[in-house]
């Protein structure tokens, strides 16, 4: 009796499997409205608070410099990353849509961005490349032409795998706060973590399906007003699920985020997606159910 209590307990121990994340944080140093009253300062010092009570290893900040020649005051906040030992990459100068602009302007971008972060980063590794909106060319010719310059001047790509939309809560929630409406918040908060937890299930269920095996992920967050405020629970609904935080630099040497899935289009993936549209298949086809609980029609009504 005693040794089948033992057995089933190594047994649903081994069935909650780690999942390795990387946290990762877009669009430094400001992303979306605040709500009266809070700064910029406010948000990134809140976010830092967390991730250093929670023993969160490298978390990258990817940095738009040109929001800090608009607003000097935004300076504080990079800063800020730098000092409790957490280094910045790249994200382009202006959060340059590579859609709507030519190769050799974002290449310009790219290199533009570099002042800050070698001014800032004080010799850590910033040659980590996020691509604004995740669109990294829709055609083969101009996503080649980025590639080959990230590779010729040492970047890594840094992809996402988790990307549950985390920005599109942080406007609703500033409305929100300035109409004292506690009853949207709670709903905001709820939505937040339960798309969360659903977009991350969904990544690690893409995994198998597609590679039969579980890669580490990357989770992408942004510094907003209210992805401060969730970041906690955040952290403790993702631990409840099996996660364990790792590093970007841990994360990005696995073989998933240094092949190139060659596919182009205009939309932004994450990596999995990307190498289901390589393959040519369809959620359906892998047995993966289309996720319906994003609430994006309602987030953009609430607290108006
Ligand atoms: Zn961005």
């Amino acid at each position: 009796m005693r040794f089948l209590a033992v057995l089933l307990l190594i047994l649903s121990v081994s069935a909650q499997a780690k999942i390795k994340l990387a946290i990762t944080i877009d669009d430094l140093p400001n992303h979306g409205e605040l709500p009266k009253g809070v700064s910029r300062v406010d948000v990134a010092k809140k976010m830092l608070a967390v991730l250093k009570k929670e023993k969160i290893p490298e978390v990258y900040g990817f940095i738009n410099a040109a929001k800090v020649k608009d607003e000097p005051l935004n300076k504080e906040v990079l800063n800020l990353w730098v000092k409790e030992g957490y280094p910045l990459a790249n994200h382009t100068y202006t959060h340059m849509d590579l859609n709507t602009n030519n190769v050799m302007d974002f290449q310009k971008e790219i290199k533009a961005d570099e002042e800050m972060l070698i001014e800032l980063n004080g010799g850590m590794n910033y040659k980590f490349f996020r691509y604004p909106y995740l669109r990294e060319g829709a055609e083969m010719k101009k996503r080649n032409s980025i590639r080959k310059y990230l590779a010729e001047n040492k970047y890594q790509i840094a992809q996402v795998s988790v990307d549950f939309e985390d920005w599109s809560w942080n406007d609703p929630y500033a409305r929100c706060v300035n109409k004292k409406d506690q009853k949207a918040i709670k709903w905001l908060g709820k939505t937040y973590q339960n798309n969360a937890v659903a977009k991350l299930k969904e990544a690690a269920l893409m995994s198998q399906k597609l590679l039969k095996r579980d890669i580490p992920h990357i989770l992408l967050l942004h510094i907003g007003a209210f992805d401060a405020e969730m970041l906690s629970d955040l952290i403790k609904n993702y631990r409840a699920q099996g996660v364990e935080f790792i590093s970007l630099t841990e994360a990005s040497k696995d073989q998933v985020y240094i092949d190139d899935p060659g596919i182009a289009g205009k939309w932004g993936a994450e990596i999995l997606q990307q190498i289901r549209k390589a393959r040519n298949l369809k959620l359906e086809d892998i047995g993966i159910e289309r996720y319906t609980g994003y609430p994006q029609k309602e987030l953009q009504k609430i607290c108006l």
